[in-house]
């Protein structure tokens, strides 16, 4: 049986698994993440993939026949290069190379959200033109245009989460600008409104010290009509709608999927839904739907997508050939 190995590199967690070509997750494993930067990533990577070949194994006698991987920051899929987690500073590693000369099979990597949205493409929605928006700790998209996923000069392109989106509350984002969409609706933007805002509304929420708010407990108590939390939900939804809608006119996909751990229970789905704009998304013919991707796996079923995608265009022994994420 063919089989592919695919690693997804989180923030706080990393998960190994065996994929058949349908997607399948076969077994998988995870791990706790806990890297200052790119080299101790790799390292983390190492010890978890011969850990996982140690306890797990194949689940056949044959190596799988290629590994992805999912990374955060900047990668360069046709090179192999992972060119950078910090914003401030590039630290480029080969880590194709490195992995496939340790593990005796070839190895594709790419950014996390450009995986997911590759496993969506492949697995879910046949479309050519479609956008993925990953609602998590932050925001970023992956924008499929005319059958290509969208990269641009740097291998930065599609990081929405900094759009400004019609929602002024006077933030100063980490990347310079002013109420980044990313700072309103995505977990760490939910975190910083909830303690910007609490001296002006009553509030049962926990703001916990040295931690980030529960994004669940937010959606339960705005649920009860709890004032902080509605006005959390109101601005979340608001720039989750402005980001969809300015989305939609540059891009005109006929769906938008949305997934990532912010928006995977449905509610902010919800709200968002009823403040978009019914001439803006006249031509989104698929909806603006969550993904059927299990949140937690999603990332994984990428890193699959990702080696799956580059195996298809190997078979004459291309090693490095790369897809560019089709
Ligand atoms: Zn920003």
């Amino acid at each position: 049986m063919k089989t592919f190995l695919a690693l997804d590199l989180g923030g706080t967690k990393l998960l190994i698994g065996e994929l058949d070509q349908s997607g399948k997750i076969l077994r998988h494993k995870r791990y706790v993440a806990n890297y200052a930067n790119q080299r101790e990533a790799v390292e983390l990577i190492k010890r978890s993939l011969d850990d996982y070949i140690a306890t797990e194994g194949w689940v056949d006698q044959d190596l799988p026949v290629a590994m992805g991987v999912g990374l955060v920051g900047r990668v360069d899929p046709c090179q192999g290069i992972w060119l950078q987690i910090d914003p401030r500073r590039t630290d480029p590693i080969p880590l194709s190379k490195e992995l496939s000369e340790i593990y005796g099979m070839p190895v594709f990597i790419d950014n996390d959200v450009k995986s997911a949205t590759q496993a969506i493409r492949r697995f879910e929605l046949k479309s050519d033109n479609f956008v993925y928006i990953n609602v998590g700790t932050g925001i970023a998209a992956g924008i499929i245009a005319g059958g290509k996923l969208i990269r641009g000069s740097h291998f930065n392109a599609s990081e929405v989460g900094h759009n400004a989106v019609g929602v002024d509350l006077g933030i100063t984002c980490a990347c310079g600008r002013k109420d980044c969409v990313e700072m309103i609706a995505a977990g760490i933007g939910i975190d910083y409104c909830a303690r910007m805002l609490a001296p002006e509304f009553q509030t049962k929420l926990n703001i916990p010290e040295g931690a980030r708010v529960d994004v669940e407990e937010v959606f339960t108590l705005s649920r009860e009509g709890d004032p902080l939390c509605v006005e959390l939900v109101k601005n979340a939804s608001q720039a989750l709608a402005g980001l969809i809608m300015n989305l939609v006119r540059v891009v005109d996909p006929d769906t938008v999927v949305l997934g990532g751990g912010v928006i995977a229970d449905g509610y902010l789905h919800g709200q968002a839904l009823v403040k978009l704009n019914p001439t803006t998304i006249r031509f989104v013919t698929g909806g603006v739907v969550l993904t059927g991707l299990h949140p937690d796996l999603i990332g994984l079923i990428g890193a699959g997508a990702v080696a799956m995608n580059n195996y298809d265009k190997i078979d004459e022994a291309q090693y490095n050939h790369c897809s560019l994420g089709e």
